[in-house]
């Protein structure tokens, strides 16, 4: 147990999406610019073992961690925000808690006591905190509670930071992040609902230390003091967290409300006098796109995952999207990225001359044959039309596809995902999934994680990556068929990175095109802001070539 680790337990009242992730991920960055140890853990209160079996439009992306551990996006934000790479214990669900006391009760671990929610639950929580503070070493261990206050789902998490904090009074601090509305018909901010969150939490036995109002704008001081006198906490503790342009900006917002500060002041910590600026520098760069007229490119995305009822979902390739952005940011250039839903091009293929407006398209990962029609004719036209495409798991094996059925003369070339009984399986099941999914065992069993890649020299991957040798992470079942390696190649797609170990094609790309590759593995994954990655560079540098 690592007996200085400070803990920080943040909550959501009033709502969800009102970026509780980013408030944890960015309080954790300012944290860490002192040179503190920083990491954090995401609680999610569902009953699934992991974020692994969910479908994106339910629940966003799935964010995959170098040691395989299928998760929450906000484990993405956490990565991209400090920098640094969040390990498996850092991920907890309700799922996984339960199945470990119920495994521990089977192996007669509880010496005939009857094992109950409370203090059973609890306790495994607080087991499993305690191992990630003492893995990462954290001076500070952020814990994000998902879901919103009130609700019956986490409250045995509440419980956990409730205990905790009796256990342990001067290592405990608790936030609530809260919405404070601004209703049209109104025009005035209302701070009703925070006040009612944080009465839901007093009927929990806890009591927020700092309260972060987030709102379309900065909090006005009536609402400061409204907030503070009906909340049981000081004006000061009150920290306002406006909308902004890019979700970079909130640690320096929080920063100007003083909020590294009044942290390390509660836990009685002396402020470093060195800081880490980095940050700074890039959210001022973000800046200077953002606000000045600089050259812009037009990326499309190519997706299935993007709507809910009547509303638009980016959430599905949130790491996609960051990954477009920091390397845009890096290079100077504003991007602007559309949604293209892959099946206006099965039902009408005169829609695929729009794609001539872009100056590259992606067509990222996905599952299942919703839409592969649509994203095999999209690759058809970008293939023929010279588009830099950069196509990512789902996206690869797809480009495959396209290549066999129109380049090598295989007629009804598939993926055995999608057509099991294909005559020409160039995307074909990896042995051991063939067990898992004849047995059933379909949770966390994907091929997941980093993995080691080596490019080939005299590639476009080699010039990109200037490097022989990369670790890139993975999350799928299928793979290009070794048995057509060689039709493929002898028509002019070239196999330019393979995984050595088990002779696995990892990337590929095309003769006589200005810029197609395409990757078994996320690539997005491991694009952090201060460190764009130099496949998403590459797309865009080439596309600002195409972009007038
Ligand atoms: N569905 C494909 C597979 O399982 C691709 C997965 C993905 O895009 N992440 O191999």
């Amino acid at each position: 147990m690592s007996n200085s680790t400070k803990f920080i337990f943040v909550a959501g009242g009033v709502m969800s999406g009102i970026g509780k992730g980013v408030t944890t991920a960015s309080i954790g960055r300012i944290l860490k610019n002192y040179g503190f140890r920083v990491s954090a853990v995401k609680i999610d209160p569902y009953l699934n073992v992991d974020a692994g079996t969910m479908n994106p439009i339910e629940h966003g992306e799935v964010f995959v961690t170098s040691d395989g551990v299928e998760c929450d996006q906000d484990i993405g934000n956490y990565e991209r925000f400090l920098d640094q790479e969040i390990p498996r214990e850092n991920y907890l669900t309700s799922g996984l808690i339960y199945k470990t006391v119920i495994e521990q009760e089977r192996n007669l671990e509880f010496e005939g006591k009857c094992v109950e929610i409370i203090p059973h639950i609890p306790s495994e929580v607080m087991r499993r905190l305690d191992q990630a503070a003492h893995k990462s070493q954290a001076d500070f261990l952020l814990v994000e509670i998902g879901g919103t206050v009130g609700e019956y789902q986490n409250l045995i998490f509440l419980e956990t930071a409730r205990i905790l904090r009796i256990q342990r009074p001067k290592h405990v601090l608790f936030l609530l992040v809260s919405y404070v509305p601004i209703p049209e018909m109104i025009g005035e901010m209302k701070t009703k609902p925070t006040q009612h969150a944080v009465r839901l939490l007093n009927s929990a036995g806890l009591q927020p230390d700092i309260i972060i109002a987030r709102s379309k704008q900065a909090i006005d001081a009536p609402r400061k003091r409204k907030i503070a006198l009906f909340c049981n906490v000081s004006e000061e503790d009150v920290i306002s967290a406006p909308d902004i342009a890019s979700i970079y900006e909130v640690p320096s917002n929080f920063e100007k409300d003083k909020l590294d500060e009044k942290i390390l002041k509660k836990f009685n910590i002396k402020k470093p006098n060195k800081k880490d600026s980095s940050f700074h520098f890039l959210v001022k760069k973000i800046r200077k796109v953002l606000d000045k007229d600089v050259k812009k490119v037009r990326i499309g995305v190519i997706g299935k995952y993007f709507e809910t009822g009547d509303f638009i979902l980016a959430d599905s390739y949130i790491s996609v999207i960051e990954a477009v952005r920091q390397a845009a940011f890096s290079l100077g250039i504003k991007p602007e990225i559309d949604w293209l839903n892959a099946e206006k091009y099965e039902k009408n293929s005169r829609e695929l001359n729009e794609l001539k407006k872009y100056h590259g398209v992606i067509v990222p990962g996905g599952f299942g044959s919703r839409g592969v029609e649509g994203k095999i004719l999209a690759i058809n036209f970008i293939r023929k039309n010279k588009i830099p495409f950069l196509g990512l798991c789902y996206g690869l094996q797809l480009a495959v596809v396209e290549f066999a059925r129109n380049m090598c003369d295989l007629k009804g070339a598939h993926t055995s995902e999608v057509e099991p009984k294909t005559k020409f399986p160039v995307i074909d099941t990896m042995p051991e999934q063939l067990v898992n999914m004849r047995e059933k065992k379909m949770g966390g069993s994907m091929r997941l994680g980093a993995y080691q890649c080596r490019i080939k020299q005299g590639t476009l991957a080699r010039r990109i990556y200037k490097t022989s040798f990369i670790q890139e992470r993975h999350r799928h079942r299928y793979e290009l068929n070794n048995y057509f390696r060689d039709a493929l190649e002898e028509k002019g797609l070239i196999i330019s990175g393979i995984n050595q170990e088990r002779n696995l094609a990892e990337i590929i790309e095309l003769k006589n095109h200005p810029f197609f590759i395409a990757v078994q593995f996320h690539p997005e994954f491991q694009s952090r802001p201060l460190n764009p990655h130099p496949l998403f560079k590459a797309l865009i540098q080439k596309a600002a070539l195409f972009s007038k």
